[in-house]
């Protein structure tokens, strides 16, 4: 079992569980980055007394470097920073819980050390999911998914041969719009969207939960984790989030993994995987979930989800192009500055007026992402 890690991300939702599993497991936390929580970050080099620290805000790395001037924890900044402490850490496994494209880099940095990555940090593998496979296979790092659906069709793949797979079936809460009809959308307000029955997550992805761009960014997350066609992933509404999702194979065997809904169960397993440790999660108790319940998702009032699969049929920079777009009209909906059922139409016109490319480099990424942003920043201001 490893016995020492790095978390990217420290101060978010998947970030602060990573450190629990941690906790909870006596496993060494070797490096921390975060993005402008000094407070936060500071209570953690107090807790787990990281070697190294890194923030990607340098007024927050400036203030937290004051905060833990007592301690032995080097703290450094930026995006450069977050580069070196992934560089010269010495752990086997980085916990990359980093939100938005910002994780792209560190998950390429992991990967060039030829790490495990427990990777939770979805928009990396959306937009760039080609390249950052091509890294982990020259350097013969590891990709491990922490991200529950991704971590369970990870888990039931242990029961068949890849080639005996037929079809992953991902499940979906729903979010808190369920039913909700076009009409009955264009009334969410910021507070409803900001409610999600299940998981307890940051506001980014409890919006992406809501409009189920969550989910669409999963069905490209498991195209590029697991080498399967698109049109091999259905996406199940399954209210209870007691079926993290499951595989069905040739033979018409389907395999599902089941666990009480909490993050830790993956995180955990991504890091101990192959082995399974002690739980840090409350048991399962079939009796009191009572029911499973099974729905086909409404594509046409979410279209996000129906976007994403044109994305990655499309492939190239567009599933980049919708990531990013997504990003931005999600940042405008939390600043008040369009409605939740805009944010679909935002990165609908963005999908539709970028000029796609097949073959790409990491820095078309990023210039795509820029370009991207700029042109919803104008529209919008
Ligand atoms: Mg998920």
């Amino acid at each position: 079992m490893n016995n020492s890690i790095i978390v990217l991300g420290s101060s978010g939702s998947v970030g602060t569980q990573a450190l629990d599993v941690a906790r909870a497991h006596n496993i060494q936390v070797e490096a921390l980055t975060g993005g402008r929580n000094a407070a936060l970050l500071e209570a953690q080099i107090r807790e787990f007394k990281p070697c190294l620290c890194a923030m990607a805000d340098e007024d927050a790395a400036r203030d937290l470097r004051a905060r833990v001037a007592d301690t032995e924890t080097k703290v450094l900044s930026g995006a450069d920073g977050i580069a070196e402490v992934i560089a010269e850490s010495k752990s086997a496994t980085a916990v990359n819980s980093i939100l938005g494209l910002a994780g792209l880099a560190p998950t390429l940095a992991a990967a060039k050390r030829g790490m495990r990555i427990a990777i939770a940090n979805k928009e990396s593998l959306v937009a760039a999911g080609e390249l950052v496979k091509a890294e982990v296979r020259a350097n013969n790092a590891e990709l491990v998914p922490v991200d529950s659906e991704h971590s369970a069709i990870f888990q039931c793949l242990h029961a068949g041969k890849k080639e005996e797979v037929k079809r992953l079936l991902l499940t979906a809460s729903g979010g808190p719009f369920y039913g909700y009809t076009t009409e009955q959308l264009k009334k969410v307000t910021r507070a409803d969207a900001l409610k999600h029955p299940t998981w307890s997550m940051g506001a980014k992805i409890t919006i992406d939960s809501a409009t189920l761009m969550n989910k669409g960014l999963e069905v490209i997350e498991a195209v590029r984790l697991f080498d399967v066609k698109p049109s091999q992933i259905q996406v199940i509404v399954h209210r209870e989030s007691i079926i993290h999702s499951a595989v069905e194979y040739i033979d018409n065997a389907v395999i599902a993994q089941m666990s009480h809904p909490d993050m830790r169960e993956c995180v955990q397993f991504a890091i101990t995987y192959p082995h399974r440790t002690a739980a840090v999660i409350e048991p399962l108790d079939l009796f009191k979930v009572g029911t499973l319940t099974f729905r086909e998702p409404d594509r046409k009032t979410f279209r996000l989800l129906d976007l994403a699969y044109r994305a990655i049929e499309t492939g190239g920079l567009l599933p980049a192009v919708m990531s990013s777009a997504n990003e931005a009209a999600v940042a405008l909906f939390l600043g008040d500055k369009i409605a939740f059922w805009q944010i679909a139409e935002v990165v609908e016109d963005a999908m539709n007026a970028f000029t796609n490319k097949h073959n790409f480099t990491v820095e078309d990424v990023f210039a795509a992402d820029r370009e991207v942003r700029a042109k919803i920043a104008a529209a919008h201001s």
